[in-house]
């Protein structure tokens, strides 16, 4: 249920709300759009028939029921598109915004070098994995903390605001203080107490797709994050397992549209995951973005074949270069912006 108060209402008025809405168990979580302010009520499943009071209280325009489980993170409790701000680059707006970067922190050279290449390819976000969730205890695990410091060197340089994974309460804690964008990878899509975490954080996330999660099932994730208070979700979509095995995934690009049609939330795709293989990341970049997607997420190598993780679906800077320059005509030819930072020609690091 959430109740739309109506333009003229006060604060008095939404504090009057918010405590009836205490006394019937529930808890009342601002949605402060564009046109109209809302309450959503959060609470367990319960007979909505006691909410219907609330329509009588002043400064309450109506009440309006939502059927889908996903309650704030809905279309039905905001029509107009939430827009994510990172540092100055809106993301769910009218652009198209672009992260890319190295699937992990490697070293500082790797990490400076990769982060010049972005920025002069025109990217505007530079991703970097601190903390690995990987299949094998063996395979490199990430730098932590001392990855966290080098990507705050690089942003420094670069002026590029930066994203990171994070896998468990003890990163999520060390990164917010380091990077823009916290991550919550496909393996913990569903890990309830770090979604819960990230949303008592307030930082922007990047919430990812389960591998085998629905389309409800992402968004009920999301749903854990707005209801702790934090608005400032961003989707991605990367991929799922399906019957096949030709590519790491099967990107989902269908969920695109679908997920814009049925939330409010901006959503971006990441082909690197969504394909594993790195001659299938440009089509598939360009096919994202004509289906509507707010922004791309790609892995980017200055060497992709000394990759410590991830090279077979890594760009290389010239190929990197190469999807920006196309980009700059896709992004158009669909009615979307692309923030130009540097977009050159050919780059040099
Ligand atoms: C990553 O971004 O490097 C990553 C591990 O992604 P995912 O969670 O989508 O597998
Ligand atoms: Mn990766």
């Amino acid at each position: 249920m959430v109740i739309v108060m109506s333009i003229s209402s006060t604060s008095e008025q939404m504090e009057a709300v918010n405590q009836r809405l205490a006394e019937l168990g529930f808890k009342g979580q601002l949605i402060r759009g564009v046109k109209r302010i809302v309450i959503g009520a959060v609470g367990e499943r319960r007979e909505d028939e006691p909410l219907k009071s609330l329509a009588l209280m002043p400064g309450v325009e109506k009440i309006v029921p939502i059927m889908k489980p996903y309650k704030m993170v809905s279309r039905e409790a905001r029509v107009t598109d939430t827009v994510v701000q990172i540092k100055g680059i809106a993301i769910g707006g009218e652009n198209a915004v672009i992260m890319a970067g190295p699937c992990s922190v490697e070293s500082r050279e790797q990490l400076l070098i990769s982060a010049r290449w972005v920025k002069k390819a025109g990217a505007h976000v530079l991703r970097g994995g601190t903390f690995k969730p990987r299949t094998s205890p063996y395979s490199f695990q990430g730098l932590e903390e001392k990855g966290l410091k080098l990507l705050r060197e690089a942003s420094l340089e670069t002026g590029l605001p930066t994203i990171t994974e994070v896998i468990d309460e003890r990163s999520l804690n060390l990164a917010v203080d380091y990077v823009d964008i916290l991550q919550i990878g496909a393996r913990n899509m569903q890990n309830f107490q770090l979604l819960r975490a990230a949303g008592q954080s307030r930082k922007p996330v990047l919430l990812k797709r389960g591998m085998a999660a629905t389309v409800e099932e992402w968004l009920m994730a999301a749903e854990y994050i707005l209801s702790e208070g934090n608005e400032k979700v961003i989707l991605c979509e990367r991929g799922i397992r399906t019957f096949e095995t030709a590519t790491r995934n099967t990107l989902d690009l269908s969920a695109v549209p679908l997920v814009k049609r049925l939330s409010h939330l901006p959503v971006i795709v990441d082909p690197s995951h969504g394909t594993g293989d790195r001659l299938l990341v440009r089509p598939m970049s360009l096919a994202a973005i004509a289906a509507g997607a707010d922004g791309l997420i790609i892995e980017m190598h200055p060497e992709p074949s000394k990759a410590l993780s991830d090279g077979a679906q890594s760009l290389n800077p010239e190929e990197l270069n190469f999807l920006m320059q196309q980009l700059k005509r896709i992004i158009p030819a669909v009615g979307r912006k692309l923030l130009l930072s540097e977009l050159g020609g050919v780059a040099h690091a």
